[in-house]
């Protein structure tokens, strides 16, 4: 069967859980509570076949040298997002990736550039991720939006595809 576990991280207030929520459950909150690392399940049906992805949200504590080692023993995939309104959030996902990249290249990482409605007030452009990008073996970016329900779902079946290659 296809069940996937995968995790979410990022700078806090980047959007991780509002993704996670409208992907799960097509609804979104303006504020979410940032302390919850919780899990949440989805089933979805990709090329005719059953996929379900146990999706853990995380709360981005501060030993995180400590935790991404417990996450890539646990974890099959990443979505690392960041803010496309926010450079300090740009620079963790970046720094999250190099301490990916010591560990394990061949994981599938998704980056998820997050409200992307926000684009008058955008710091980071896209093209800023390709470099690190490139790094990995199986590596996909995107800019998306949780509150207007732009490349959510689409982000999610690619990080199942990236898996799927591997
Ligand atoms: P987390 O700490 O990474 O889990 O971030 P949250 O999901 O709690 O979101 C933090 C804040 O960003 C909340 O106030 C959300 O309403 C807001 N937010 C999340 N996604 C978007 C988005 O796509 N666009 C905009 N404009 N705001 C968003
Ligand atoms: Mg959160």
């Amino acid at each position: 069967s296809h069940f996937y576990q995968i995790a979410l991280l990022g700078a806090g207030g980047v959007g991780k859980s509002d993704l996670i929520l409208r992907f799960t459950q097509n609804r979104f909150e303006d504020c979410y509570d940032p302390t919850i690392e919780d899990q949440y399940t989805k089933n979805l049906e990709l090329d005719g076949k059953a996929v379900k992805l146990e999706i853990l949200d995380t709360a981005g504590q501060e030993e995180f040298s400590h935790l991404i080692n417990v996450y890539l023993e646990q974890r099959e995939a990443f979505l690392l997002v960041y803010s496309i309104i926010d450079t300090y959030s740009l620079e963790y996902v970046k720094k999250l990736c190099q301490m990916i990249l010591e560990k394990k290249r061949d994981i599938p990482i998704m980056i998820i550039g997050n409200k992307a409605d926000l684009d008058k007030n955008r710091r980071v452009k896209i093209e800023e991720i390709q470099e690190i990008a490139k790094l990995f073996k199986y590596c996909s970016y995107i800019e998306a939006s949780a509150k207007l329900n732009f490349s959510v779902t689409e982000s999610f079946i690619e990080i199942v595809r990236l898996i799927w290659k591997k």
